[in-house]
């Protein structure tokens, strides 16, 4: 996986505060002044490796007060209430010059505490880690998201989820909502009187969730512009709101003001590890939650079982007949027919199938969030080993998951099984170009590599072996094998319904719309 060496991407954080007024005869003030119009914010931020901490009307506005972090002294007068003092700035000799302060008005005494820990942190952050280049510039510091992920990747990403139709778009999604609903009802113990933290918030939804079930404290951290939208979801929930604060930046750059009891997040993308968010679960894990904390969810459970199915690999193969064409507006199309169809066949499949066109007994695979370790989910490989039910034409593997809320009352799986009612993630399909033949109880065997890549998703290597029948099987036969590489990130949406993140990017029209076919 390619490394960033160096990223201008501003790292930022950002609390909502009820008011801010600047120490001065004339002073600005920046206030809410009713629940419709937009909060004062305060947000810092690492440009250039300075520690800037800035007050807005909003996240655009224009009308802000800014102070140095590192000059900068940050004193409570009441337990709502602190005053910032930032000593004078600036090159211009001659002129008198003056401090900065101003007095800041909390909505509650968690929002205050979280905001004090933050300062101090990006007061360390700058000191620490600023460091000065040979050539005088200043590198900022960098988080692991940073280091992993492709800046243009991320900002599609949180742009995709910044926005309220995607948010709806899962909440939509009743099986997955309900089930978490379900999940922190049915385990409210786990919840009473706990601090949580609730690991890419979104809209809030499951830190209102959390509330319900009577956590003490909720801290909601969101890098996506969605956290301006939760803070007035949360507002407006005030005998809730009151036990949860907003934390907009990302899992792995802010910094709370406690630690958590229990994480809850709903981190799973296509073939659960899609969008690489898991990664960002267990940074969460290691910097938020206590020793023996619980996660909700707890573990991932892969499920991969062979499959057969003539239509679809046909309606794959067709699509790159149109290169055949030789004479198309008097061009030979067919130099590209080759590029074309293993570009098809390296789209995975996203829809939801009919269980019987499965093959084998399935063979799983577990990810325990509470255990793994951040890099063990930068190559993962599965073996495969199955045995067919049927003679038939094995086309590929088809994968699906399960997670799991163990609670201390309750168990739960969420489950996007075929069969079952379906999810927002439907199942995945890795087609082969080459079918194998197999018969009725003969072995097929391989593997599944994944492989992350700095896009937030995987590539995806599937070889599947089974041995010849015919002449010379009982001597070991000869292994007839099939392989394909695919981008998790591209995958062939077969559904007309709204998707997961990773549709979305691709904004062509999609190939005729097929409904179930068995
Ligand atoms: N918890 C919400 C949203 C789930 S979608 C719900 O269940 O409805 C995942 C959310 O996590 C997105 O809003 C995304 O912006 C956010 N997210 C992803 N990676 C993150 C990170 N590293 N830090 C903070 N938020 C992140």
């Amino acid at each position: 996986m390619e490394i960033q060496k160096q990223s201008k991407q501003q790292q930022q954080e950002e609390f909502a505060l009820a008011s801010v007024t600047e120490l001065a005869s004339s002073s600005t003030s920046l206030s809410r002044s009713d629940s419709h119009s937009a909060p004062v914010i305060a947000r810092f931020s690492a440009g250039n490796g300075v520690a800037v901490l800035r007050f807005n009307r909003d996240s655009e506005s224009t009308d802000s007060i800014s102070v140095d972090v590192k000059t900068a002294q940050l004193s409570k007068l009441g337990p709502l209430q602190s005053v910032c003092i930032a000593e004078a700035s600036g090159a211009d000799t001659g002129k008198e010059k003056y401090s900065t302060g101003v007095t800041v008005q909390f909505r509650n005494e968690e929002e205050s505490r979280a905001f004090h820990c933050a300062f101090e942190q990006w007061k360390k952050k700058d000191i620490v880690q600023g460091t000065l280049l040979p050539n005088g510039a200043v590198t900022s510091f960098k988080s692991k998201f940073e280091d992993k992920i492709e800046p243009s990747s991320a900002k599609m990403y949180f742009h995709y989820y910044g926005q309220l139709l995607h948010q709806q778009n899962m909440m939509q999604d009743y099986v997955r909502t309900g089930t978490y609903y379900a999940a922190v009802m049915e385990n409210r113990v786990d919840f009473i009187d706990r601090v949580v933290v609730d690991v890419g918030a979104g809209s809030g939804i499951l830190s209102l969730f959390a509330a319900q079930a009577g956590a003490k404290h909720v801290y909601a951290v969101e890098a996506s512009e969605m956290a301006e939208y939760a803070r007035k979801l949360i507002a407006g929930n005030p005998s809730l709101g009151e036990r949860i604060t907003v934390i907009k930046g990302k899992v792995e750059e802010v910094e709370l003001p406690e630690k958590a009891d229990i994480l809850i997040s709903e981190p799973m993308g296509t073939l659960l590890v899609n969008e690489r968010m898991l990664e960002s679960y267990v940074i969460a894990r290691d910097r938020f939650l206590v020793p023996n904390g619980k996660m909700f969810p707890a573990v991932g459970r892969i499920h991969m079982a062979p499959f057969s199915d003539e239509y679809l690999f046909v309606e794959i193969a067709n699509k790159a007949l149109f290169w055949q064409q030789h004479k198309y507006f008097g061009v030979d199309l067919t130099p590209l027919y080759g590029s074309a169809f293993g570009g098809y066949f390296s789209q995975p499949v996203v829809d939801a199938f009919d269980p019987r066109l499965l093959v084998a007994p399935t063979i799983s695979h577990d990810l325990d969030f509470t255990e793994i370790k951040e890099e063990d989910l930068y190559e993962i490989e599965i073996p495969l080993k199955f045995v067919a039910s049927v003679g038939t034409r094995v086309h590929g593997l088809a994968c699906w998951f399960d997670v799991l809320f163990n609670g201390s009352t309750v168990q739960r799986w969420l489950t996007t099984a075929p069969g079952a009612p379906t999810t927002h993630w439907y199942q995945l399909r890795c087609v082969l170009s080459q079918p194998l033949y197999v018969m009725a109880g003969q072995e097929i065997t391989g593997q599944l590599r994944m492989v992350a890549h700095n896009a937030q998703s995987y590539t995806i290597y599937l070889t599947l072996s089974a041995k010849m029948w015919g002449p010379g099987a009982e001597q070991g036969g000869i292994l007839q094998t099939s392989s394909c590489k695919l981008d998790l990130k591209e995958p062939y949406y077969r559904m007309s319904q709204p998707q997961a993140y990773a549709m979305a990017q691709d904004q062509q029209p999609h190939q005729p719309i097929h409904t179930q076919m068995i």
